[in-house]
């Protein structure tokens, strides 16, 4: 009989990181309301659902010829191992392992959105103090000339401001807190989405392949500062397959993006790109593939031989070599 891990919660974090992960995962995958608090009671009982989700997908993916599922050799106990992943978005007794298999199970794949997150966020300056503090009643100021800085940056950090009206604030201390509006930011965030659909009876090894190949050209088309692309690959039962790369860039506020990529679906520049809008977006971008969850089985194995060993998200300039 095989071993499932009876799954008790602990805690839920909270962290920008966590929430990344939720967004980009957990709650497009189980349908969760994000209009209603997300409470950790909703948390914990989606995260369980989850669990129950991917046990019932890896015995369907091994009985439909999936390699990595299969008992041979060294791994006589594969699913086994797969089906007790360590869970993610939930802190969760007993501590398993994480499985490994980052394209295809939600918690492998949502721990790799956070390690995205983490390189993003330490490139793009910290805005978090100024878009946190509280406006103290009554007691407002003109200065004159604004501070050079923003309040509340980490070390290394630049954030120019505009000139424009300041605000006493407080979060314990009082500061001086210019509204985003008014902020000039040094990075816009650049944002996209470019999807191209394929029949079936083209070879999937080789799409991935030239993809894998050909996605680095983007460092000649936009002189961004930073890039991380992210790309799924899925079968829908049309049938045909879906290669879909989603985009985003830390651009400097005088660089133009080709007419190219002002006509792709979902283009968006946001020149006040707080940390919030940030984590929003890396959310967006790492967004999990639900086709290989929920789609034909069949054609999810094939995805997922096409795939194996492929590294699906590449860091560019100041995001690479970030994060954890
Ligand atoms: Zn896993």
């Amino acid at each position: 009989m095989a071993y499932d891990a009876k799954f008790r919660s602990e805690f839920v974090p909270g962290r920008y990181r966590d929430l990344v992960a939720r967004k980009a995962v957990l709650y497009p995958i189980t349908a969760f309301d994000q209009r209603k608090r997300p409470t950790d009671a909703r948390v914990i009982s989606a995260t369980l659902k989850l669990v129950d989700m991917w046990r019932a997908r890896t015995l369907a993916l091994r009985d439909h010829g999936w390699i990595a599922a299969q008992s041979t050799g060294s791994s006589k106990k594969a699913v086994d191992f797969m089906r007790n992943c360590r869970p993610n978005f939930v802190s969760m007794f007993p501590r398993t392992r994480p499985c490994s298999n980052r394209h295809v199970c939600p918690f492998c794949f949502s721990r790799g959105a956070a390690t995205v997150w983490d390189a993003v966020d330490s490139a793009f300056p910290d805005t978090t103090l100024p878009e946190n503090a509280r406006r103290v009643r009554g007691v407002r100021e003109e200065q004159s000339p604004p501070p050079a800085l923003g309040v509340g940056e980490r070390r290394g950090r630049t954030l120019t401001l505009a000139q424009g009206k300041t605000r006493m604030a407080a979060d314990g201390v009082k500061r001086t807190v210019i509204p985003v509006a008014e902020r000039v930011f040094p990075y816009h965030l650049v944002t996209m989405v470019s999807r191209s659909t394929f029949p079936t009876r083209e070879s999937l090894p080789y799409l991935v392949d030239s993809v894998c190949r050909t996605r680095g050209q983007i460092r000649d088309m936009i002189p961004f500062e930073g890039a991380v692309v992210c790309t799924t690959v899925e079968g829908i039962k049309s049938p045909e397959w879906v290669l879909t790369h989603r985009y985003l860039m830390m651009v400097r506020p005088e660089v133009d993006v080709p007419d190219s990529f002002l006509n792709q679906a979902f283009y968006e520049r946001d020149p006040h790109p707080t940390r919030r809008k940030v984590m929003n977006a890396v959310a967006r971008t790492c967004r999990y593939p639900r086709h290989l969850l929920f789609g034909d089985p069949g054609l999810t194995v094939r995805v997922l031989h096409a795939i194996r060993g492929r590294k699906l998200r590449a860091m560019y300039g100041s995001f690479r070599g970030r994060g954890r």
